[in-house]
């Protein structure tokens, strides 16, 4: 079932998805050569819980940590660990917080130092395809509108789109209806209306659509073992067009 807010469910809202959007500014403070993705999940959440806010993912499903950090070939669902970052790596951070009854759900990949071009331009292409995505989400489109705006950008350049993992509504739930996959084709799925708030969140690899699943039943890394990029708002669609509720 698809959740609609009204004006003042969704003025809110805007608190969770700013205090989400901040925490990935502290996030890319950290992002130097050394520093462990612990480190990193250590000061978002001290800074989500300074804010008076909950982070969403800590303890969701049973997940340990309070941010998802995925380096180079992990997709999503990374753990934060004692890795330490290296120059030329690329680190996304999925993170969500909740407040007054809502949660927001954001994520972007930095890179680390200097990286290679392939990866420069994945990263890119990648970002891009969240703002066409974001551009389809008017009322009166269908969520297969975004699907295909994200995968149209991307294909022309080879990469891989994951099918197993895809976006979602976001609200008083972290996970709610529809699920927003990043394929697809237009004028199918559900049609967008006023007061649909929903993660955008394309997750796309240098090769390879597959993904495997390591033995702590959560890093989900590219078969191929090539890099993977993730960037994600929470956005609220609105009579007067699309709204990205995690701006930074
Ligand atoms: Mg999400």
């Amino acid at each position: 079932m698809i959740v609609l807010k009204t004006h003042s469910e969704l003025e809110q809202m805007k608190k969770a998805c700013r205090i989400s959007a901040e925490a990935l500014n502290v996030a890319e403070e950290w992002m130097r050569p050394g520093v462990t993705t612990k480190e990193i999940d250590h000061a978002i959440h001290n800074y989500i819980v300074k804010c008076g806010a909950k982070p969403s993912f800590l303890g969701l499903y049973g997940f340990p940590a309070s941010a998802c950090i995925s380096v180079n070939d992990v997709v999503i669902h990374g753990i934060p660990s004692g890795y330490a970052l290296k120059e030329g790596d690329i680190v996304s951070v999925d993170v969500g917080a909740s407040i007054d009854g809502f949660h927001g759900d954001n994520a972007y990949t930095f890179p680390v130092g200097k990286i290679p071009e392939d990866v420069a331009q994945l990263l890119r292409v990648t970002e891009e395809s969240l703002y066409k995505g974001i551009e389809a989400a008017v009322v009166g489109n269908r969520i297969g509108d975004i699907s295909y705006a994200v995968q149209s950008h991307v294909t022309p350049y080879g990469y891989g789109i994951v099918r197993q993992f895809v976006g979602h509504g976001v609200g008083r739930q972290l996970h709610e209806d529809p699920e927003v996959p990043n394929f697809g084709r237009p004028g199918r799925g559900p049609r967008l209306a006023e007061g649909m708030t929903i993660a955008i969140e394309p997750m796309i690899t240098l090769e390879g659509d597959d993904v495997t699943i390591d033995a702590d039943k959560w890093t989900t890394r590219t078969k191929s073992g090539k890099a993977a990029a993730h960037f994600e708002h929470t956005i609220a669609i609105t009579r007067d067009g699309p709204v990205i509720l995690t701006r930074r």
